[in-house]
């Protein structure tokens, strides 16, 4: 399967006519020999379909006016791309009346279910009207359904794909039809039972990384609104600069802390097939944006590799023991595991004989200053490992001292509670 490209567009790039013509302009401008598109829900599509889904679940009748809206929408798009008479319009209303007629006939109450019966239809409907749009521009192209083809477990609002069985499908479907561009749907998949799964929000990136690794595709696009990837935040720093080439590695790590470049699940589909990404603006298309590979074949000393990100949700607690006891694996493992099941991201750690220094982000509603005292008080766990170092979050005492991280440099901006990390490769 050579030659293969896959472009993936997102919410943004679709949310309206003029976004949908801007994607036949693209997809003219840079043709490929087999492309697969992936897309996603036009715009906020998603957030609407789930405000219908609370409505309807709290048996409120206004969910059916949310509907209608998102419904109205989606024509009222299509009327600006199409003739009156075209068969587009048919289309999505059998896709709106499909899913209205499962809500008003739903016989059981499993919420997650529903959420993904309902949750497809935002994909379905783009991919239908960007399909036919391209039709119509001269841009062949076959609508696929992604619910035949990603196969799930049903593990509904995040299913776990089969990459097996969904290979066999897509070959299957490349064997019927004899075209050389498809329109699918990202963020959906489907079980084997043929029922409708989605695979988190945020998870078209995710679909269009399968797909690139199940074409062995030479390399996938994220068309989003954004040049590519920035060595900091362009919006705060006034000397960042976009960066030509970044290895996945770097990637991830520019993801974890902070950046919003790729969800880390995207990533490895394309390693496994060494597949380039490509993020470039939809807006900007002369522009190339940032690739993403494994091995960078820049000289590392052209570009700079780190990356900074400036937050005010961050916090740096430090911890020392009351006894003056060495701090122990066992506690250091205690805290770490108390972080994580209470969902707070720890970003460093940084351990001396009787100090714990945590980077990590903010605790919503308890005082920065004394947060950790009052979480062991309100656990009843002032007993505990934990319970037995004492918070000590002095922020007078780590101003504008870098932190002894090995690979970071942290340097803390007294005063307010902001804090700028460099990463370094
Ligand atoms: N439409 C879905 C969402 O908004 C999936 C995606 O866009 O990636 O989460
Ligand atoms: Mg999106």
């Amino acid at each position: 399967m050579a030659n293969w490209e896959v472009n993936k567009f997102g919410g943004a790039s679709v949310k309206d006519a003029k976004r949908l013509m801007n994607v036949a302009f693209l997809m003219e401008k840079f043709p490929a020999e087999k492309r697969m598109i992936v897309v996603s829900a036009m715009g906020k599509t998603t957030n609407a379909l789930e405000e219908v889904l609370k409505t309807f679940l709290d048996g409120d009748d206004h969910y059916l006016e949310l509907f209608e809206q998102v419904r109205q929408y989606h024509l009222m798009v299509a009327e600006q791309l199409f003739q009156k008479n075209d068969t587009v319009f048919h289309k999505i209303h059998a896709l709106f009346d499909q899913t209205l007629s499962f809500m008003q006939h739903v016989p059981v109450h499993h919420n997650d279910y529903i959420y993904d019966q309902v949750a497809v239809l935002g994909e379905l409907a783009s991919s239908r009207i960007l399909s036919d749009f391209l039709n119509a521009r001269g841009i062949h192209n076959q609508w696929l359904d992604a619910r035949r083809i990603i196969t799930t477990n049903n593990d509904y609002r995040s299913a776990k794909v089969d990459l097996r069985l969904s290979q066999k499908n897509l070959q299957k479907a490349l064997e019927k039809y004899s075209y050389s561009c498809f329109v699918t749907q990202g963020f959906i998949g489907g079980s084997e039972e043929g029922i409708s799964t989605t695979l988190g929000r945020e998870g078209s990136d995710y679909s269009a990384a399968l797909f690139a690794n199940m074409l062995q595709a030479n390399k996938l696009t994220f068309w989003k609104d954004v040049d590519g990837i920035w060595s900091k935040d362009p919006n705060t720093f006034e000397d960042a600069v976009q960066l030509p080439e970044v290895s996945f590695r770097e990637a991830v790590e520019f993801t974890f802390f902070g950046a919003k470049v790729l969800h880390s699940k995207t990533i490895q589909p394309l390693v496994d097939r060494d597949i380039e990404l490509h993020v470039r603006s939809f807006l900007s298309p002369e522009k190339e944006g940032s690739k993403i590979v494994q091995t960078k074949e820049i000289d590392a000393e052209e570009i700079p590799s780190t990356m900074e990100t400036l937050t005010d949700n961050i916090i740096v607690t430090q911890l020392e023991t009351k006894d003056y006891s060495y701090i122990s694996l066992a506690s250091l493992k205690e805290i770490l595991e108390q972080f994580d099941r209470l969902g707070i991201k720890v970003l460093q750690v940084s351990r001396s004989a009787t100090t714990l220094t945590l980077v990590h982000q903010n605790v919503d509603k308890l005082s920065k200053k004394h947060w950790m005292k009052s979480f062991l008080d309100e656990h009843n766990m002032c007993q505990s490992k934990l319970g037995n170092l004492v918070s000590h979050i002095n922020t007078q005492s780590i101003s504008g001292k870098p932190l002894p991280f090995a690979n970071f440099n942290v340097h803390y901006e007294g005063g307010s509670i902001k804090f700028r990390q460099e990463v370094k490769f």
